[in-house]
């Protein structure tokens, strides 16, 4: 049993200073019990924790860290920018190379805006969206996690989900008005909307893969689903590619389902690590951005040389021949490895996976919406989280989350995950 003497210590202090303790609530330990771990140092696969405990890392930093902490190429080329100076709050060459890069690696993207973090995409796509159509509803999907900005924390699965809140106070009721929610993969209630209200949905946004409340993939048919509703109200299509973005593929979820979306949202992955966002879509739409158009968005720290260098770097090394197929055989084989110890174990459980993530959900079938995600076993998982921590594997503190794996996850960290799930399956549940 793994001794968290100082994490306590420093959890003591970090509760009388900042809210639960926690600078984000999905950090916080709350659905699985115990206190959360102070991380001190990531290596590859591998986390250690301020008490020197090792870890097999499955967040990954809820999904930058695609290529494991601290590769060796991105922590060298952020090493020489940052001597040449951190910001400089003005146009940069590195910026223009990640625009390209990101419009030749995405389909659908003509144009692009660099911002800070992903809610500050979505936000802007969704004011875009609407300064676009010239309306002011948007069709959000239970479940779905687009960042914490008024209007989109509706049914919003992430931490609104494992802490069991509905939505949030302080959002006024007329901005969450215009958020009108479905039922993920539910088709038929998209349509009996887009019917009802067809003159004011601005845009339909979706997690193309749903990564918020647990892996949910799209069934066939839904996204090109939603994009047919959405041409034909003239409404916007927004995917948000936040997680999705560079992990399903280069092209994103967009590339391998083949639908494209009017505008994306990326976030993660793009910034190697570091806090960046992004939003772009057709040239048309994007024009209305500011200088150039009226829709005002910015940021003092968007398009940030270390961040930028830190994306562009990681990009590149996804860029390599064999990389996302050998994702799929990471993210297949610990999707057998897990459904094996749960089927041992007679666990009531199931996989959601798409590509490199995935979700261990202790409902007896793999959920399709929200409200079928929500039937899970919560305290199984906790347990399960808890005789995992144990062991050296460190899962996403919660069941409504995704299991996030690397390019630095190699056979062996597998096989040692397996097996401390069938140890931990094994055990009653505490
Ligand atoms: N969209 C999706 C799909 C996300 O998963 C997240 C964060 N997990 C966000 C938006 C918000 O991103 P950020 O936390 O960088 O604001």
């Amino acid at each position: 049993m793994p001794a968290h003497f100082r994490s306590a210590e420093l959890f003591a202090r970090a509760v009388q200073v900042i809210p639960g303790g926690v600078n984000s609530p999905v950090r916080s330990f709350a659905a699985v019990g115990g206190r959360p771990v102070f991380f001190a140092r990531g290596a590859g696969s591998r986390i250690y924790d301020v008490d020197g405990n090792e870890y097999i890392d499955c967040v990954c930093s809820w999904g930058p860290l695609i290529l494991g902490h601290a590769h060796p190429r991105v922590v060298e080329r952020v090493q020489r920018v940052v001597r040449d100076g951190t910001t400089f709050g003005a146009a940069i060459e590195a910026e223009v190379e990640m625009a390209e890069l990101l419009t030749s690696a995405v389909a659908s993207i003509e144009m692009v805006r660099l911002v800070s973090s992903g809610t500050e995409a979505v936000m802007s796509a969704v004011r875009l969206a609407r300064a676009y159509t010239g309306r002011d509803d948007i069709i959000k999907f239970e479940g779905c996690y687009h960042g914490h900005s008024d209007g989109l924390l509706a049914r919003a699965g992430s931490g609104v989900a494992t802490l069991s809140l509905p939505d949030s106070p302080g959002v006024p009721a007329d901005y969450a008005a215009h958020t009108i929610l479905a039922p993920y993969n539910d088709l038929d209630a998209v349509r009996a909307i887009a019917q009802r209200r067809r003159a004011s949905i601005a845009a339909i946004i979706v997690e193309p893969v749903a990564g918020n409340m647990g892996v949910v993939a799209p069934e066939d048919g839904f996204l090109e689903g939603l994009r047919q509703v959405a041409t034909e109200i003239d409404a916007l299509l927004i995917f948000d590619e936040v997680i999705t973005g560079f992990r399903l593929g280069c092209g994103g979820a967009q590339q391998r389902y083949g639908v494209a979306p009017d505008l994306t949202t990326l976030g993660k992955i793009i910034g190697g690590g570091f806090p960046v966002g992004a939003y772009g879509g057709r040239r048309e739409i994007m024009a209305m951005v500011a200088p150039p158009g009226p829709v005002y968005q910015a940021g003092t720290l968007s398009g940030n040389p270390v961040a930028v260098a830190a994306g562009l770097e990681t990009l590149r090394l996804l860029d390599e021949p064999g990389v996302y197929e050998g994702l799929e055989r990471t993210g297949e084989s610990l999707e057998r490895a897990l459904a094996a110890a749960a089927s041992q174990a007679s666990a009531a459980a199931s996989v959601g996976r798409v590509g490199s993530m995935l979700t261990l959900f202790f409902a007896p079938q793999a959920p399709r919406d929200y409200a079928s995600a929500k039937t899970a076993d919560t305290d199984r998982y906790a347990s399960f989280f808890r005789a995992m921590l144990e062991q050296g594997v460190y899962l996403p503190p919660s069941q409504f989350e995704a299991i996030l794996v690397s390019t630095a996850h190699t056979s062996e960290d597998i096989q040692q995950i397996a097996e401390a799930a069938r140890e931990a399956l094994a055990r009653p549940p505490r």
